[in-house]
C-alpha cells in the first residue's frame, strides 16, 4: 500500500485501536497486546511484535503504520542534557530536549517537548520565536517525541528501560495554549497506565499567557502543573518582550491565573527569564510581588541563556542573587533554576532547530 494511505496507529487510544482491529476481524484483546508494544516496548517495527500472529503482523505491515519521529541528530552537554532534532512524518524538524535528573546521566530524565513547528507568538528574546511559525503539532507527533527520544536514549545508555523519562514539561518549541485539544489529547496518552504511564503530577505546562487555553485547562480540572511565563510585571515592557501581551495584558492574564487557580485549587508557576538591564530592576521585583503574592503560586528565576544574533544579555551573579533577595523579602517563594544544557543550546528559549532547516 502506498504510505500515504496507511492507517496511523500512533496516538490511537485503546477503544482506537480496538474498532481499527476489530475492522480487520481481530478479537479485542488484540488492542491491549498492540499498545503496549506501541507505547512501552520501543518497537521499531510491526514484526517485532512477537505475540501477534504472523498473518496479522503482515497485515499491518501493508496497511497500517507507527510513525515514531527519527531522531536526526543529538548533542549532549557537559552535564549530560542531550537535545534531540527530530523529524516528523512530513518532514518538519523540531527539537527535544532531555534532562537528567542527576549529573551522571543513566537515572531518570524530564523531557521537553515542542508542540508547534516554530512559534508564532515571537517572544523578542527567543530563539524559537525569531524562526517563524510552520505548523502545530499533532498529539501523536508529541508523544512520538517522548516514545523517539526515549528508544535512543535507551540505545545509548545501553539501557532497556520504559521508564528511563518520567518527567515531561511542555515548555519546547511553540505556545502549547495555542494547540490546546491536541495538547490534551498528547496528556491522555501519556498519563494512560496501559502505556507510557506518567502521571499527571509529572507533567507540567507552559504558557506565554494564552488566557482562552488557560481557561480551557482549568475546565479539564487536571493535576498537571500549569507555569505561566511572565517576565515583566508592567504592561509596557511585557508589550515589548511577549508581542501576546497586546492581546491579554497583564490585569486580564491575571484574573485567568486567579481563575485556574480557585478552579483547581493547583499551584502555579510563575516563570521568570532575568534580562540584564531591562527587568532586574527594584521596581521590577516590587511590581512582582504585587502581583503575585495574593496567589497561591512560585516563582521560577531564570537566567537568560544567551542566543546568537539576538541582543539580550545574561546578568551576573550577583544581580541574579540581589534580585531574588529583594523578592524572598517581599514574601514571594521563589526558585533559582539550575542551569542544564546551556552549552548546546538547549536551555530556555534557545531551541530553534536552525542549523538543521
Ligand atoms: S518563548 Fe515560548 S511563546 Fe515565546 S516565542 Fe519562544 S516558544 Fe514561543
Amino acid at each position: 500500500m502506498n504510505k500515504e494511505n496507511k492507517t496511523e496507529l500512533l496516538g490511537m487510544n485503546i477503544a482506537e485501536l480496538e474498532k481499527y482491529l476489530l475492522s480487520l476481524g481481530q478479537p479485542r484483546f488484540r488492542s491491549k497486546q498492540i499498545y503496549g508494544w506501541i507505547y512501552r516496548k520501543d518497537i521499531s517495527s510491526f514484526y517485532e511484535m512477537s505475540d501477534i500472529p504472523r498473518d496479522l503482523r503482515e497485515n499491518l505491515d501493508e496497511n497500517a503504520e507507527i510513525s515514531i519521529p527519527r531522531v536526526l541528530k543529538q548533542r549532549v552537554a557537559n552535564d549530560n542534557t542531550r537535545k534531540f532534532l527530530l523529524e516528523m512524518k512530513d518532514k518538519k524538524k523540531v527539537e527535544t530536549v532531555l534532562i537528567p535528573q542527576n549529573r551522571e546521566g543513566n537515572d531518570r530524565y524530564t523531557i521537553c517537548i515542542s508542540t508547534q513547528v516554530g512559534c508564532p507568538i515571537g517572544c523578542v528574546f527567543c530563539a524559537t520565536g525569531a524562526s517563524g511559525f510552520q505548523r502545530n503539532l499533532k498529539s501523536y507527533e508529541m508523544v512520538g517525541q517522548i516514545l523517539g527520544s526515549r528508544r535512543e536514549l535507551a540505545k545509548r545508555l545501553k539501557l532497556q528501560d520504559n521508564q528511563l523519562i518520567t518527567n515531561v514539561v511542555y515548555m519546547g518549541m511553540g505556545e502549547p495554549m495555542l494547540n490546546i485539544e491536541e495538547v490534551l489529547k498528547s496528556i491522555n496518552m501519556i498519563n494512560d497506565h496501559r502505556g507510557i504511564n506518567i502521571g499527571q503530577r509529572h507533567i507540567t505546562l507552559s504558557t506565554a499567557g494564552e488566557v482562552k487555553g488557560i481557561q480551557r485547562l482549568a475546565r479539564e480540572k487536571l493535576q498537571v502543573t500549569l507555569a505561566i511565563s511572565l517576565h515583566a510585571c508592567n504592561n509596557q515592557l511585557r508589550n515589548q518582550l511577549i508581542p501576546l501581551n497586546r492581546k491579554y495584558p497583564l490585569e486580564i492574564l491575571m484574573q485567568a491565573v486567579a481563575y485556574y487557580i480557585e478552579y483547581t485549587g493547583r499551584r502555579v508557576t510563575f516563570e521568570y527569564i532575568m534580562l540584564d538591564g531591562v527587568n532586574m530592576g527594584l521596581n521590577d521585583a516590587q511590581a512582582m510581588i504585587k502581583l503575585i503574592k495574593p496567589l497561591l503560586a512560585n516563582v521560577n528565576l531564570i537566567p537568560y541563556n544567551e542566543v546568537n544574533g539576538l541582543d539580550f544579555k545574561r546578568p551576573t551573579p550577583s544581580q541574579i542573587m540581589r534580585f531574588n533577595k529583594w523578592l524572598v523579602e517581599g514574601g514571594l517563594n521563589v526558585t533559582l533554576r539550575e542551569e542544564r544544557g546551556a552549552d548546546i543550546e538547549a536551555a530556555c528559549g534557545q531551541l530553534a532547530a536552525k542549523r538543521e532547516r
